[in-house]
């Protein structure tokens, strides 16, 4: 492997190319130092020392860097490999770029012999050292990959250290600066020297793939090429293979086999405004289906390392699943160049570090760095970090959720579904239980387990952190409670009502509650309701409103006060019984002895709860005497069952409870409930709650159970 020899020439016809004003005399000036103070030095490749300086800085040019940058990229070096004097620097190049350099060397070397801890402790001065200046991150970044790119020059031991460290910290740094193009590079560089086996069948098998979808690929491109020429957009399709460590990182966190990756490669259209972006979404939908699920608009919603673009996946021309990401050229640009982008473009004059977010975001995370004593835990820190507002968990299926830092599983089953978040009862993160407030990680794999029972609790508004949760728990508890203060005035104005001698329901029913909710200004029964239940409405203000109830007929007025007495009933002809000729009565049967269809039968009005029926024989119904015991009569046309309770005692021998419901299947009557028990002297009760047809139903019921072959005597409970 041979790089690329970069000169001097290059560099400055790369800077004349985006900054045409630039000083490149001072750029020149630094050259020279550069190269007067590396004379004579190689590298372990074999290769003049002043190659890498002039690599390095050739990519500060691709990120479209200020002059003292590159200066400092040509000098990056020189205060520790050759001992030149800080103060020759400065006064030679300037204090500016002296600065950067003085940054970049504070960045202690690491020897391999050191421990762990040391080594933690020197990736902690050098990321303190760097936030000084966003730019020195910039140059650290360009120096380790062309280190990355030459490490087979290093030993083995020497490489994987690099490596790991690249994968660690330099390639998090650079995707948060939002340089996806370096981050890939870092990360396949480091897959390559880390594990070459692999690296070389994830790279082999990917290329085969690719050869295989070669067809698919042309076509895809002509079909777009040829669309966006007929609806005169311009726009540029480009389309390319998704970078090894990536693919590597889906298999193994969605436990997954190369074949079973469907997106190994991506088209990229790109053009010219961003109105044209969704344009084109438009377009490429309306050729081919969507995939559900996968379309991304982080053009709306950009990234935290602020991409921008559209992404979609559909079902290409033979079947494929193909995905598309769209963007603008200054989008584009945006994502290749990364935070730099965002200075160059808008202040030509040069950095302004001061105020730009993202360094905020990057000083901050360092300089809470200063305060952490062990190196341990900087580690954990630094990698939380790197991606300081965004944690990725995984569905069971191995879909990747991106939710905002501290989100819980309530938040995570709100992306699922409103419906999965309403009802989530449990969750499990990794295969164990865990609290629904409990925080998710990076790498989570959650799962949700949800209950009917379960609704939204105010509670969750103290934990949940998206949005969208908060919004939808908020909506449920104020709908929970407007219900709740509504059957609350229900029962407040039922219960009042019926002190006056009057029926909700009827008046309900009537519609004689609109006259009140006129009078008082409500717009529905539902509010008037709520404002009886907060006390703003009292029951009496209600009856005064209500329409005056016409004069009360002399004539059957017994009926009359029997009906208010008693409830209508929805299901009269259930009961089988009239009270005296007068339909809708509430009946109950009177648990004490369970009348049944065709024996004797009187009933009692109750207060408010409609007529009991008793058997004429009911102790009860002998005892009682007066104005409220009523005649009442069996609907003959009723076909309805009753229940009556039966007690049959026997001597306690095996298989008679089974002798006994046979007895009772035998003449088709269900039983509702049973007990046995055996008694001192070898005897056995048995209780049971039957249905029952009639009178002549329950008579038979009792002469087959006598048949049973042990049975002493068998009674019917009244009582
Ligand atoms: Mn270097």
């Amino acid at each position: 492997m041979k790089e690329p020899v970069i000169r001097f020439q290059d560099i400055l016809e790369a800077v004349r190319g985006y900054m045409p004003e630039a000083d490149t005399a001072l750029l020149r000036k630094a050259y020279v130092f550069a190269a007067v103070s590396h004379r004579g030095q190689l590298r372990k490749s074999g290769t003049p020392y002043l190659s890498h300086p002039l690599a390095v800085t050739k990519t500060l040019t691709d990120l479209r860097m200020d002059v003292p940058t590159l200066c400092g990229g040509l000098l990056h070096d020189v205060l520790e490999d050759c001992e030149v004097p800080e103060a020759v620097l400065k006064e030679q190049i300037g204090e500016e770029v002296t600065q950067l350099v003085v940054g970049l060397t504070k960045t202690a070397k690491v020897s391999l012999q050191s421990t762990k801890r040391r080594r933690l402790e020197s990736y902690r001065k050098t990321l303190i050292a760097m936030s000084r200046d966003i730019r020195i991150l910039m140059i650290k970044l360009s120096d380790r990959l062309h280190n990355m790119r030459t490490l087979y020059s290093l030993s083995d031991e020497q490489r994987k250290r690099i490596s790991e460290e690249t994968l660690t910290i330099y390639a998090p740094l650079a995707n948060r600066l939002g340089i996806s193009w370096m981050r890939s590079e870092l990360e396949d560089l480091s897959f390559e020297n880390l594990n070459p086996e692999l690296y070389e069948e994830i790279r082999r098998g990917v290329e085969e793939k690719v050869e295989a979808k070669a067809e698919v690929i042309r076509n895809v491109s002509d079909i777009l090429e040829e669309k966006f020429r007929e609806e005169d957009i311009p726009c540029e399709i480009f389309s390319r293979v998704k970078h090894y460590y990536s693919i590597h990182r889906k298999m193994i966190q969605q436990e997954i086999d190369l074949d079973q990756i469907f997106d190994l490669f991506a088209f990229r259209a790109i053009v010219a405004e961003e109105r044209h972006c969704y344009q084109v979404l438009g377009i490429i939908h309306s050729l081919w289906a969507p995939v559900p699920g996968r379309f991304k608009d982080y053009i709306a919603k950009p990234k935290a390392n602020k991409y921008r673009s559209l992404h979609t996946t559909v079902f290409g021309p033979s079947g494929d699943c193909v995905e598309i990401q769209i963007r603008s050229r200054a989008m584009h640009r945006e994502a290749e160049h990364g935070v730099a982008s965002h200075w160059i473009y808008k202040e030509q004059a040069g950095f302004d570090t001061g105020d730009e977010s993202t360094f905020k975001w990057l000083r901050g995370v360092l300089n809470n760095l200063q305060e952490i004593s062990d190196p341990k835990n900087f580690m954990d820190v630094m990698q939380l970090d790197l991606f300081p507002d965004q944690v990725y968990v995984l569905t069971p299926t191995g879909e990747a959720r991106e939710l905002p830092r501290g989100s819980t599983p309530v938040d995570f089953a709100y992306t699922i579904h409103s419906e999965v978040g309403d009802h989530c009862a449990r969750a499990k993160v990794n295969g164990k239980l865990v609290p629904l407030k409990y925080e998710l990680h990076n790498g989570d794999v959650v799962e949700i387990l949800t209950s009917k029972t379960q609704t939204p609790r105010k509670d969750w508004l103290k934990f949940v952190k998206t949005a969208d949760a908060r919004a939808k728990v908020r909506a449920w508890i104020r709908k929970e409670e407007r219900e709740q203060a509504q059957n609350l005035g229900k029962e407040i104005l039922e219960k009042g009502l019926r002190k006056s001698g009057l029926r909700y329901a009827k008046l309900l029913k009537d519609g004689d509650f609109k006259k009140v909710e006129k009078a008082h200004r409500f717009k529905s029964l539902e509010d008037l309701l709520r404002a009886v239940a907060y006390g703003r409405l009292s029951v009496g203000q209600v009856i005064d409103a209500l329409p005056k109830p016409e004069a009360e007929q002399e004539e059957g007025a017994w009926d009359k006060g029997l009906e208010r007495l008693v409830e209508r009933a929805d299901k009269r002809s259930d009961t089988g019984v009239r009270v005296r000729g007068i339909p809708d009565i509430f009946v109950r049967f009177a648990k004490c002895c369970n009348p049944v269809h065709g024996e004797e039968i009187i009933g009692f009005i109750t207060r408010g709860r409609g007529v009991t029926i008793h058997s004429r024989n009911c102790l009860k119904a002998q005892q009682g005497s007066g104005e409220r015991w009523i005649e009442v009569n069996w609907d003959e046309g009723a076909r309805v069952l009753q229940r009556a309770k039966i007690r049959v005692v026997s001597q306690d021998r095996p298989g008679l409870l089974a002798g006994l419901s046979k007895a009772i299947a035998a003449v088709d009557v269900n039983i509702s409930q049973a007990k046995a028990w055996t008694t001192g002297d070898r005897q056995g009760v048995a209780q049971f709650e039957v249905m029952v047809k009639n009178l002549e139903h329950l008579t038979e019921l009792i002469h087959s159970l006598e048949k049973v072959k042990g049975v002493l005597a068998v009674e019917r409970l009244l009582n």
